[in-house]
Order: structure tokens, then sequence, then C-alpha cells
């Protein structure tokens, strides 16, 4: 008994001892709990947009891969992205030959159809040819009928995951965010009868490999919208191999959401479109509601049965992951943050007023630096305790920035968002 209990608790104290390291963590030394760009980007994130963006998808009425609409369906979703501020030749819709035979319940197909992958390329600032992937299918299927004409709303399966794509691009292009390496957000066709043919991912992976295209990451979202009781979960896929970004996957939902992230068995083979990645030898990790929906694959699978406030709090997840990956050079830790530093208005569009309370640093006057999330100094000046400082910045772009308060003992740092 005593010995079982020994051996209990060093398996306890060990696990906890690697819980506690997550050694992408510890990069640079740099602390990323509760960093600021982070919380800045996760803070953006709006149930209200994450269910226009799930209704509008529905209200297509079917999204079936063979369904005549399949490119209008494509273009509205190239078209959303745009409207948030990426670059039109930056949104491309790419198109990838799909045969597919199937012999199922009343679907019968022995088709070959061109399917479209819509993706958004947001180029990094240092490393342009390295790429994460944040990816989403987009079509549905309603078993067993067969018929494309028929409606397949797919609120769940997979507006939902498709919602995480516009709601990282919105977030993205809103805060300004320009990230080190490149982001893909790619929302692939075809994927519901992937098991009977060629898929939208396999078709993207297929001409990446072909390019010889550099990505280190692939988060899929795949139903993310249902959630039965108080409890918000989420299960978090664990492929061999990928045990980095699925560190940082669970450590981002347990430090900044509100999501109890659960591990999947580990596994080395993955499915739906992670599939065609982890074969290509890209690290993967697989977002899935932990409340399975009872409406899959059904026409009630509705916006009414989704719980968007769940749906948009899982999104944060990969958009953390994204930040997280990408190793910001900025990586100051919240606890920093000095919310006591008046800096109005904020967001701002342009001009701002600072103001700085004697008892913050204890010195006077203080240095103070205006910077990127970047880290570079785009204003600096003196200012003395107390002085009201208006300062135009109307000459900076919009976005998120920095102010850093440096004193011989202690540095201060507060954000300010520029929004026009
Ligand atoms: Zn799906």
């Amino acid at each position: 008994m005593k010995r079982s209990l020994f051996f209990l608790f060093c398996v306890l104290s060990f696990t906890g001892f690697l819980g506690a390291q997550h050694p992408w963590n510890l990069k640079n030394g740099l602390a990323m709990k509760n960093d600021s760009v982070i919380n800045v980007l996760l803070a953006e994130v709006n149930a209200d947009s994450v269910e226009s963006y799930i209704q509008s998808l529905q209200d297509m009425q079917t999204r079936f891969m063979i369904s005549p609409n399949r490119l209008a369906v494509a273009q509205w979703i190239r078209e959303k992205f745009i409207s948030f501020g990426m670059e039109p030749e930056y949104v491309q819709i790419d198109s990838v030959i799909c045969t597919t035979n199937i012999n199922l319940w009343n679907l019968h197909y022995d088709t070959t159809t061109w399917q479209y992958n819509v993706i958004t390329t947001i180029p990094g600032i240092e490393n342009t040819n390295t790429y994460y992937v944040m990816g989403a299918h987009y079509d549905d299927v309603v078993a067993p009928s067969g018929n494309p004409m028929e409606f397949a709303p797919g609120a769940d399966d997979n507006a939902s995951g498709v919602a995480a794509l516009l709601e990282a691009a919105r977030v993205i292009a809103d805060i300004n965010y320009h990230p080190k390496t490149s982001i893909e957000l790619v929302a692939f066709g075809a994927e519901e009868l992937m098991n009977y043919g060629n898929s939208g991912s396999e078709g993207y992976v297929a001409h990446a490999i072909a390019n010889e295209k550099d990505i280190h990451l692939m988060l899929n979202n795949d139903m993310i919208a249902n959630n039965n009781g108080p409890l918000w979960r989420i299960d978090v896929s664990n492929y061999y191999g990928c045990e980095w970004y699925t560190n940082m996957a669970q450590y981002i939902a347990l430090t900044y959401t509100e999501i109890e992230p659960l591990l999947d068995n580990p596994s080395a083979s993955a499915t739906g479109d992670c599939k065609y990645f982890y074969e290509a030898d890209i690290p993967c990790v697989y977002f899935m509601e932990h409340d399975f929906n009872p409406y899959y694959h059904s026409v009630n699978d509705l916006i009414d049965h989704c719980e968007v406030d769940y749906c948009a709090e899982a999104i944060k997840i990969s958009l953390g992951v994204l930040v997280a990956a990408d190793d910001p050079i900025v990586g100051w830790d919240e606890d920093e943050l000095n919310e006591d530093i008046s800096v109005y208005p904020n967001p701002s569009p342009g001009s701002v007023n600072i103001v700085m309370d004697a008892s913050i640093n204890g010195e006077n006057p203080v240095h103070f630096v205006i910077s990127g999330y970047d880290g570079k100094e785009i204003k600096s000046g003196t200012l003395d305790c107390n002085e009201k400082r208006a300062l135009d910045l109307g000459h900076i772009p919009d976005g998120l920035y920095f102010i850093r308060f440096i004193g011989k003992e202690k540095i201060s740092v507060t954000r300010l968002v520029i929004r026009r």
C-alpha cells in the first residue's frame, strides 16, 4: 500500500514537473504568460461577428461539395476576407480537381469536379517564405439523401471552423498585426467525402509540396460550436511528433481562455483536413468540441443549436497559438502593464494624451518610448510627473503599440491602440 502510494506520488510529481516546463515557453527566456500581444488580439474576438458568419453560411442553404453554388460559396468567403482589409491579391481562390466515388446510403457519385480552396496570406515581415496555416473546411453533407440541392446548413460542421478563419482575419487586420512568419488562413472545399476520393486539403498539400512550400504548422478547426451544459471543453488532437504545438495549444487554452483543453490519446494518424498535412510531416493540431453535436450531418445542424459564445472562446485558442508560435520580439508579461498610466483616448484616432502619476515610478521626470510590438521605436521623450502631454501620432498606421515609461528602478508599460 505504502509502496503504491509512493509510486503514485512519484508519478504525480514527475508529470507535474513536466507540465510546468513548457519548453517552447522558455525560448529566449521570454515569459509568454499573459503576453500583451496575445491579450490584445484575443480581446478583439467577438461573438456577434462569429454568429453573423455562421448565419450567413447556413443561409446559403447548401454547401454540399457538388452543389452548383460551390464556387459562389468560395467567392463569398473570399469577399469576406477582403472586407476586413485583407489585400485582394493576398486572397486567392485555388482550384483543385477532385474525383469522388461513393456508393453509400442513398449517395451514389462517380464524379470529377473542380473544388475551390480560399487562401488568405498575411505575409511575415521576417520569415516571408515560412508559413503557419490555420484551416477549416466549408463544405457540408447531409446523410443519407445524396441530393445536392437538399438543405445542408452545416452550422457547426463546419461553418464554425470557417468562422474561426474569418474572425482571425478580422482581428489581425483590425489590430494591424504583422507576424514575423507568414500566416495562411485556408477555407478548404470537399472534406466531407474525402474517404471516397480527393479533398481540397489534399490538393492544397500537393500544391505546397510541388512548390516546396515551408509549412511549420497546421491548425484545424472542425466543429467548434456545440456545447452542452455549463462546462466549456474542447478536444485537442495529440499526434506523435506534434507535441510542441499540442502543448502550446493546451497552454494557450488554459492561460487565456475559459475552455478546458482535453488531450486526445496519442495517435500516429491524423484525420479530416489534418490528414495530408500530417502525412507530409507538417505538425498539426486539430480542435473539436468535446460535446459532440447530436445534429451532426443533419438538416438540424443549425445555428440555433450552437453556442456562439463557446465558439468565440474556442477561436481564441488558434489565434493565440498563431501569435505564440510566431515568438514576437516584444513578449513582456502583462503583469508589467500599468493601467494607472492615463493614455486617452485609447483606442485613439491619432492624437493621444499621456499623463503619468508621480507614484508610479517614484522618480521625476521619466523617459518614455513608444514602439510597435516588433520593438521598433516610433517616438520617445521625457515627461514630468502629472504633466499632460499631447502627442501627435497621425503619421503611424492603425495598430497596436506600447508606451514604456523607463525609470532607473522600474519600467512600466501601457498599451495604445491606434484606430481611425
Ligand atoms: Zn467537418
